[in-house]
């Protein structure tokens, strides 16, 4: 059945019996004019949003609703995550063409509540719309202690350069989906696991200067890391952690396996920076608890140059040449 013929109150009835009740207390969510929300006490608020629009951030050719449910809330929940937060209520503005089947519907909003429940997201509002295409705009708050949220602008002279896990995964999983290569790991580019617990325990370490998710590519976190803090930083490039589908993808394409993790993005892992003798503990900590490595890929300079030192041995500028809506 096409959403056309459900009509847009029973549509919402049917989002909201998908997404359930909400686990915080509220005064009010979905079916009011305004959700009612009781705010963090003691505690500063966290607002993010974000908007997706078909064919230029998915399609339905490579991604399931389902996933695209799934990313849509994930990427906003890295937000999060890379300010040191905890996710709290989501809002959920989309609009489908007229035609949609139901069951897309249904599926998208299972993503979404699946994502939602992992990491502890209530979905208390949103708008729906017709639209020539799909269009995903959610608005995600969170909260963080008083003494415990990360900017980017934090970064020290000196400060070493971290990552979380690995990089390079979701736009080589774009290629494996484009390119139909039979190869393992698209999920690390349709099914996002943004680093909120890792987020938290370094932002409250208190040993962390700055932090950024990797949205963009790693080259153009480091340097809007830079931009922000107003330093330089030198990087180097073998020991950037590459996931594991990188090397066959870069193989098969012919392609610098690098240029996945330094220009292609999505990955939602954590940038940051820290005083270099407390890198150890960090990591040690990190991996213990969540099982995740943290590699020093490079540091923080005090002139504003930002480099980074190719396979090779030789230096090079390092430009931010990650995905940019606006340059052709
Ligand atoms: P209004 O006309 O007052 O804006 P709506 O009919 O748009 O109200 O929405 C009714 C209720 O359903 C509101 O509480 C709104 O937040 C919620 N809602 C609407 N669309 C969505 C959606 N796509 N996801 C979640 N909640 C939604
Ligand atoms: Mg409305």
């Amino acid at each position: 059945m096409q959403i056309k013929e459900i009509g847009e109150f029973n549509l919402i009835r049917r989002m909201s019996a998908i997404l359930g009740t909400p686990k915080r207390p509220i005064i009010a969510g979905i079916g009011d004019d305004s959700a009612v929300l009781n705010p963090p006490s003691g505690k500063l608020l966290l607002v993010t949003t974000d908007m997706l629009v078909e064919n230029v951030h998915f399609s339905t050719s490579t991604a399931t609703p389902y996933q695209i449910g799934w990313k849509s809330l994930a990427v906003n929940i890295s937000d999060i995550a890379s300010m040191g937060g905890e996710p709290t209520y989501g809002f959920i503005s989309i609009g489908f063409p007229r035609d949609t089947d139901a069951e897309f519907v249904d599926e998208f909003y299972t993503g979404m509540r699946d994502v939602a429940e992992k990491y502890g997201v209530d979905i208390v509002g949103g708008d729906t719309v017709s639209s020539p295409e799909i269009i995903i705009n959610i608005s995600l708050l969170g909260e963080v202690e008083e003494d415990s949220y990360i900017l980017r602008s934090g970064a020290k002279i000196g400060d070493a350069i971290c990552i979380t896990g690995d990089v390079g995964g979701s736009s080589a999983g774009l290629e494996i989906l484009k390119q139909k290569l039979s190869i393992e790991g698209a999920d690390k580019h349709l099914l996002p696991q943004p680093r909120v617990q890792e987020g938290r325990f370094l932002a409250r370490s208190g040993f962390v200067t700055s932090m950024i998710d990797v949205s963009d590519g790693v080259a153009s976190e480091i340097n809007h890391i830079c931009e922000q803090s107003k330093t330089g930083a030198h990087v180097y490039m073998k020991d950037i952690p590459l996931s594991s589908n990188v090397v066959s993808v870069a193989k098969y394409t012919n392609k610098n396996p690098y240029s996945f993790a330094l220009f292609g993005g999505e990955d939602y892992e954590l940038l940051f920076t820290c005083c270099p003798d407390r890198f150890q503990f960090l990591h040690d900590q990190v991996l213990c608890a969540y099982n995740i490595p943290i590699t020093q890929i490079g540091y923080i300079l005090d002139d504003l140059s930002i480099t980074i030192e190719d396979e090779y041995g030789k230096k090079i500028p390092l430009e931010p040449k990650g995905y940019d809506h606006f340059k052709s």
